[in-house]
């Protein structure tokens, strides 16, 4: 049975390369994450970068407030594996280290970083040195102009500030420019991406800033960034959280996982029980989530509390068990395949699951 999905194809973007990854067209939306110790501390971040390269970061950002922290660029770059993008705010000499440090990209907020001659230096700088760059706007440094026209930091006013410099760095025929729109307004994050995606190629960098601490600032993250990734809007994420920065990871492939952008691990679909559950429904999904953990195959196995409800409300579902009264069903597309002692029904769906093809 061929399942059906509304989700929409990725909005066409222009690829970046960002060291061995490239943002944007088809290729899968990239996770990252930044770092939260002191870049001065060299060990310190190498081995933050580490964890985070192993819980699945893809591309890692670190903050450079001065001359100390880029001085300590290439030695972090030497040390780690993934694309490595240093983070300046309103010195563009630092920018300019950063790309002589060898970094695979730079984020700038073109607004705070000191007028459009710098802004200038540091693309040329970027063009000599292959470096790719994102314009970071955001609701708190907006110029007063663009401001003043839309009467405070709305999603018109984002996009215009950012469409103004991709097409300041067109111009300096530069095109390797990926943008983010943020905002700690969930609304602002969704409507200046939805609009500035109608309006550009240039690939999409999603978060919605300062969201807070877990869990709070992970459900705020995937309320603005769920509805685009279904849409096809964004091609690279990060989750912003107060805290140690691997939950950002886990976070952030939990919503490419929901919003089934990026399916990287089975995906265990349960009912949520009512009067007619006569098992240890909790128990079942426990181990069977316990069994397939590290499996990437990118499967929706069904766990569902009766066999009368069951196999029907799972219907979407690749593979299922259904349990009741010490029997279960085995059903796989929505079909049953065979009744089964309540006791064999995780192996069985295991062993069903062994023999799908991927
Ligand atoms: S599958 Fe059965 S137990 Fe679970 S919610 Fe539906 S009717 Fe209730």
């Amino acid at each position: 049975m061929k399942k059906l999905s509304d989700l929409a194809p990725r909005k066409p973007t222009r690829p970046v390369q960002v060291g061995n990854l490239t943002i944007g067209a088809e290729n899968p939306v990239v996770v990252q994450s930044m770092t939260n110790t002191p870049t001065q501390n060299v060990s310190a971040t190498v081995a933050q970068i580490k964890e985070l390269q192993e819980s699945g970061c893809e591309l890692v950002r670190v903050a450079v407030p001065d001359r100390e922290a880029a001085n300590c660029l290439e030695e972090i770059k030497a040390e780690i594996e993934i694309p490595l993008v240093a983070d300046v705010h309103f010195q563009s000499d630092l920018a300019l280290l950063a790309v002589d440090a060898g970094v695979d990209k730079i984020r700038i907020n073109p607004g705070n970083i000191g007028g459009e001659e710098a802004v200038r230096k540091v693309v040329e700088a970027c063009i000599r040195e292959g470096v790719a760059m994102r314009i970071g706007v955001n609701a708190g440094s907006l110029s007063p102009k663009i401001r003043e026209k839309y009467g405070g930091p709305s999603a018109r006013a984002l996009v215009e500030s950012a469409l103004n410099y991709v097409d300041f760095c067109r111009r300096l025929d530069y095109h390797d420019t990926v943008v983010s729109l943020k905002s700690s307004q969930v609304s602002t994050v969704v409507a200046a991406n939805r609009l500035f995606s109608q309006q550009s190629d240039c690939p999409l960098h999603l978060g919605v800033t300062e969201a807070g601490s877990f869990p709070e600032g992970a459900i705020k993250t995937a309320v603005g960034l769920g509805g685009l990734l279904v849409d096809g809007i964004g091609d690279t994420i990060r989750v912003s959280l107060t805290g140690d920065p691997v939950r950002e990871i886990e976070v952030a492939y939990e919503i490419l996982q929901a919003s089934g952008r990026r399916r990287t691990r089975p995906e265990i679909i349960t009912c949520p029980t009512c009067g007619r559950l006569s098992y240890d429904l909790e128990a079942v999904v426990a181990e069977v989530k316990e069994r397939l953990a590290g499996s990437e195959r990118p499967i929706r196995v069904a766990i569902m509390g009766c066999v009368v409800n069951g196999p029907g409300e799972a219907r979407e579902a690749d593979v299922g068990i259904a349990g009741g009264d010490g029997e279960g069903l085995l059903f796989r597309d929505g079909k049953v395949l065979k009744r089964i002692d309540e006791s064999r029904m995780v192996e069985a769906l295991l062993q069903e699951i062994e023999k799908m093809d991927f």
